[in-house]
C-alpha cells in the first residue's frame, strides 16, 4: 500500500511538489534534501528536540473535551490546544525543529519569511534560545498593519527587513528571502513557515509538526480507549497544522479529514483564499502545487480576514490529498469565522485565533452523529486578533 506521508524521492505528493529552484539555490537545497532525515531521525536530536518542545514550548498541548461545544452542534468535540504553545500558536513546533537542524548543518544566520508575523516572532525566539542572527522579510504593508509583532521580533533581537516590491506582502517578503539565500549560500538557514516551498520543505516540516497528530493519538487512547477519531478539522494557510494534525491519520481511512480555507467574502466574491476550489496547478515559492493565479499565469491577490490564511497556494501534501479525495476542502467566510470566534469564547472561554475560527466554523455546517468524535485543531490564541475582535464588539465589523 502506498503512503499519503511521504513525498517520492523527488519531493512529488503524486503530481505535485518538487523542487523549482534557480541555479543559484541548487546547492544549498540539495545539502538539506541530503541531510535532514538522518539528522531529524538522529537520536541525540530526537531527544533535544522533545526536551525543547517539552521544556520551552510547553508540549504535550491539551486535548480538550469541548463538552458545552459539543453539546450545541450535538456530538463529541475535542480540541488539541495549540494555542498553549509558547508564541501562541502550533508554529513554535516546526521553528524549534528547524533551529536544531541548523545548528546541525553549522548555519549561523537565520533567515525567514512572515505575513502576519506570527512565524517571524516564532523564528525570532529560536534564534534568541540559540543565540543566531535572525534576519525576517516582511512586506511594508504587513509592517505597518502587524505593528505588535513587529515589535515583538525587535525584542527578541532580530532584524526586520521590509520587502518593498510588488502588493508589498506575504509574497514579496518570500521572494526576498530567496534573493538573501542565493547571496548567503553558505552560512545562511531559510526557515520556511509552513508545508510549502521546494522539497524537502513539505516533508520536513510535516514531520515537525506531526507531533501533534502523535499526542492526540495518544490522548484519545488514554481517554477514549480508541485512538482513531472520526473526523480531524483545521484551517489551511499553507497547510502546516493541517499537515501536523492529520499526518498520523493519513493512512487510516477510517478517519475523515477535513481541511478548511478561508473563503474570505465568499467563494466567489473575487476577495477570497480559497486555493483548493480557485486554484489550478502553478509553481510558487519552488513547488509545484495548486496555486490562485489569472488566465495568464499571474498570481491573484487573495483576502482573508486571518492574516495567516492569506496565502496565494496550500503545500503539495493537501494539493494531492484534496486530488485523490483522502481530505475534503471546506471553507468558511469572514463572517462565519468571526461568529465562530465568539461562539468559542462565550461556550467554552477560550479566544481563539481568527485563522482556528476557520476550523471552529466548519463545525456549524456539517452534520454530525452523536457517536462522531471529532477532533479540531485550534492552531492558535486570539491575543493577536483582539483589534479585530474589538471592532467587532463596537459593530465596526
Ligand atoms: C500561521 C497560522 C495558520 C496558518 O498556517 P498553516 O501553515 O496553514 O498552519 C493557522 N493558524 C494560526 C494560529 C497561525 O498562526
Amino acid at each position: 500500500m502506498s503512503s499519503y506521508k511521504y513525498p517520492d524521492a523527488h519531493g512529488y505528493y503524486g503530481r505535485f511538489g518538487g523542487a523549482y529552484i534557480p541555479e543559484m539555490l541548487q546547492k544549498n537545497v540539495t545539502e538539506l534534501q541530503a541531510a535532514y532525515l538522518e539528522i531529524m531521525q538522529d537520536e541525540a536530536f530526537q531527544k533535544e528536540l522533545d526536551r525543547l518542545l517539552h521544556d520551552y514550548a510547553g508540549r504535550p498541548t491539551p486535548l480538550y473535551l469541548a463538552e458545552r461545544l459539543g453539546q450545541q452542534v450535538g456530538t463529541t468535540v475535542y480540541l488539541k490546544r495549540e494555542d498553549l504553545c509558547h508564541t501562541g500558536a502550533h508554529k513554535v513546533n516546526n521553528t524549534i525543529g528547524q533551529i536544531l537542524l541548523a545548528e546541525r548543518l553549522g548555519k549561523k544566520r537565520i533567515i525567514a519569511e512572515t505575513g502576519a508575523g506570527q512565524h517571524g516572532v516564532a523564528t525570532a525566539t529560536v534564534c534568541a534560545l540559540k543565540g543566531l542572527e535572525c534576519i525576517v522579510y516582511m512586506g511594508e504593508k504587513d509592517i505597518q498593519r502587524q505593528a505588535p509583532n513587529v515589535a515583538r521580533m525587535k525584542m527578541l533581537g532580530a532584524t526586520v527587513v521590509p520587502a518593498t516590491s510588488g502588493s508589498k506582502t506575504l509574497k514579496d517578503a518570500t521572494n526576498e528571502a530567496i534573493r538573501d539565500w542565493i547571496n548567503n549560500p553558505n552560512d545562511t538557514h531559510y526557515i520556511i513557515g509552513s508545508v510549502v516551498g521546494p522539497h524537502p520543505y513539505p516533508d520536513m516540516v510535516a514531520r515537525f509538526q506531526s507531533v501533534i497528530s502523535a499526542e492526540i493519538k495518544e490522548q484519545l487512547k488514554t481517554k477514549t480507549g480508541n485512538e482513531l477519531p472520526t473526523h480531524v478539522i483545521a484551517c489551511v494557510g499553507g497547510g502546516s497544522n493541517a499537515a501536523g494534525a492529520f499526518y498520523h491519520f493519513l493512512d487510516d481511512a477510517a478517519v475523515k479529514l477535513l481541511a478548511v480555507e478561508a473563503a474570505g467574502c465568499g467563494v466567489d466574491s473575487g476577495k477570497s483564499a480559497a486555493t483548493s476550489v480557485l486554484g489550478r496547478p502553478g509553481i510558487l515559492h519552488g513547488s509545484k502545487s495548486l496555486l490562485m493565479q489569472t488566465e495568464d499565469g499571474q498570481v491573484v491577490e487573495p483576502h482573508s480576514i486571518s492574516a495567516g490564511l492569506d496565502y496565494p497556494g496550500i503545500g503539495p501534501l493537501h494539493a494531492h490529498l484534496f486530488e485523490t479525495g483522502r481530505a475534503t476542502v471546506l471553507n468558511a467566510t469572514d463572517e462565519e469565522a468571526l461568529v465562530a470566534a465568539f461562539n468559542l469564547a462565550k461556550l467554552e472561554g477560550i479566544i481563539p485565533a481568527l485563522e482556528s475560527s476557520h476550523a471552529l466554523a466548519a463545525l456549524q455546517t456539517q452534520q454530525w452523529k452523536p457517536d462522531d468524535v471529532v477532533v479540531v485543531c485550534l492552531s492558535g490564541r486570539g491575543d493577536k486578533d483582539m483589534e479585530t475582535y474589538m471592532a467587532r464588539l463596537e459593530n465596526k465589523l
